[in-house]
């Protein structure tokens, strides 16, 4: 049976939600219309090339980036849409049946790329946080702080790929008195050049990591 209460069913009547790519109103509580969810949702599990130097074990990603999901992104991290947060967890999770073998790792902790503090400050929010709150409380998966950044960054948007390594080269550390999980699972919002993400593993595995796994909203790659 369809859990729709009235509650809901009154919410969509007077305050509908909005496709952010095509701006048609949709019910409930989800991200994206079911049109542009059947076309950019592709989870895709991957390994990346070990003999690119990677730190990685795998990646999953959830979504395409590209149309309502680079809409969403966009709007909030540069106009404050700030609707679309509890919305774009809410999707993350109507989409957990679908979820990678590593987050049924019972050794496993979930720790977010943290976002620079002077970005974090100006919105106000969290986006990987918000991403992936909901699905780490449905998973029991244990929700830890293991990184802190060491400099300021500047946005990945419209560097290229060699301008995002030096931007993202050694700007994580472990925070202070964080012991090593066996297993961690990085969980960002979008992976390019898997730039960020490599920077956090080679920090995490220095102090003794063994296992990383990347677990992104969207990613570039088909
Ligand atoms: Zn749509």
């Amino acid at each position: 049976m369809m859990k729709y209460s009235l509650q809901q069913l009154l919410l969509d009547i007077f305050f509908p939600s909005y496709c952010p790519h095509c701006q048609k109103a949709i019910p409930g509580r989800l991200l994206l219309c079911e049109a542009c969810d059947r076309e950019l949702y592709a989870p895709r599990f991957w390994k990346p090339d070990e003999e690119s130097g990677s730190h990685l074990d795998g990646i999953f990603r959830f979504y395409h980036y590209e149309g309502g999901i680079k809409a969403a992104l966009h709007g909030l991290k540069y106009s404050k849409r700030e609707e679309y947060l509890s919305r774009i967890g809410e999707e993350v999770l109507f989409h957990r049946k679908d979820l990678p073998a590593f987050l049924q790792d019972s050794s496993a902790v979930f720790a977010l790329i943290p976002t620079d503090p002077t970005r974090r400050a100006e919105r106000g929010y969290d986006i990987p946080e918000a991403i992936f709150e909901p699905l780490c409380r449905a998973l029991d998966l244990p929700k830890k702080s293991l990184l802190t950044r060491t400099r300021a960054t500047r946005p990945q948007y419209g560097l290229s790929r060699q301008e995002r390594q030096e931007n993202m080269a050694e700007c994580f550390a472990v925070a202070d008195g964080v012991p090593a999980p066996a297993t961690v699972i990085l969980g960002d919002d979008i992976c390019t050049t898997r730039s960020t993400l490599e920077s956090a593993a080679g920090t995490l595995k220095k102090a003794g990591v063994k296992r990383i796994y990347g677990l992104v909203l969207a990613s570039g790659h088909d």
